[in-house]
């Protein structure tokens, strides 16, 4: 579904992306992992068009789209779920769901049946709808903003360290509900630096340093591998 292909990317002079290569099919949870600066996000926003390419190809369900703007990538079902709990904060939490729609035709016209579907999936925010979301706690606003990202209908969902800041009740909770939505046959890429909780949802992973994939594989052989035991598990 996705191939993302040698891909490179700079801000200004520098550049943080080096020749980065993968791929992920349709109903896979793939996980990017790597410590603060490995260059994760800026992976996932090269893929959403929200950074330039300064090389290489990205290519969706066949589709090249290196250089359309992201507002068409969202159009065409990249949705990108961004890290830190990002909302309306004066908007209910209602509101802040059909933000998630209003960009996209399609997503828009089914927006009732899709509501009805998140109020099942996150019943802390079918009880919340008509309050403020400045009002929610930090792992409410990160099902927010995931929930918000699924009222696109994305074909693709790329989140952006789920657990970032998060107490680890909170966290499993958050974890819980993505493997729901990965069951449900959401296709999804999870950037996260917690490799150990990361690596139990997704299927494959790519462990980044400095802008190279530098190993790659199976998420429970990634798991046994001594090198990720030693840099990202603390054994
Ligand atoms: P984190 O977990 O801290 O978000 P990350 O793995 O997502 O890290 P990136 O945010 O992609 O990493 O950052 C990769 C490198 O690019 C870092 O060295 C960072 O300082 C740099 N960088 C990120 N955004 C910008 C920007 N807008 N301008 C200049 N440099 C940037």
């Amino acid at each position: 579904m996705l191939k993302v292909q040698n891909v490179d990317v700079a801000y200004g002079v520098i550049q943080v992306i080096h020749g980065v290569d993968f791929w992920v099919d349709e109903g896979e949870c793939v996980a990017l992992l790597g410590s603060n600066g490995a260059g994760k996000t800026s992976i996932l926003k090269a893929i959403s068009g929200v950074v330039p390419l300064k090389g290489g190809h990205i290519q969706f369900q066949g589709n090249v789209f290196d250089g359309q703007p992201s507002s068409e990538r969202y159009e065409n079902g990249i949705v990108q779920v961004a890290e830190g709990g990002k909302i309306f904060p004066h908007m209910t939490v209602r509101e802040n769901l059909l933000m998630g729609a209003s960009c996209r035709d399609k997503a828009w016209k089914k927006r009732q049946v899709t509501l009805n579907w998140i109020y099942e999936i996150f019943p802390r925010l079918n009880e919340r709808l008509n309050q403020e979301s400045r009002f929610l706690s930090g792992g409410e606003r990160q099902l927010l903003v995931v929930a918000r990202g699924l009222m696109a209908l994305p074909k693709l969902l790329m989140i952006d360290e789920p657990s970032l800041g998060l107490s680890p009740k909170i966290l499993l909770e958050i974890y819980a509900t993505l493997a729901m939505l990965r069951d449900e046959g959401v296709t999804i890429l999870l950037s996260e630096q917690n490799v150990a909780q990361a690596l139990k949802l997704a299927s494959r992973g790519y462990v980044l340093e400095n802008g190279r994939i530098v190993l790659d594989g199976l998420s429970e052989n990634l798991l046994e591998n001594d090198f990720v035991k030693r840099a990202y598990l603390g054994l």
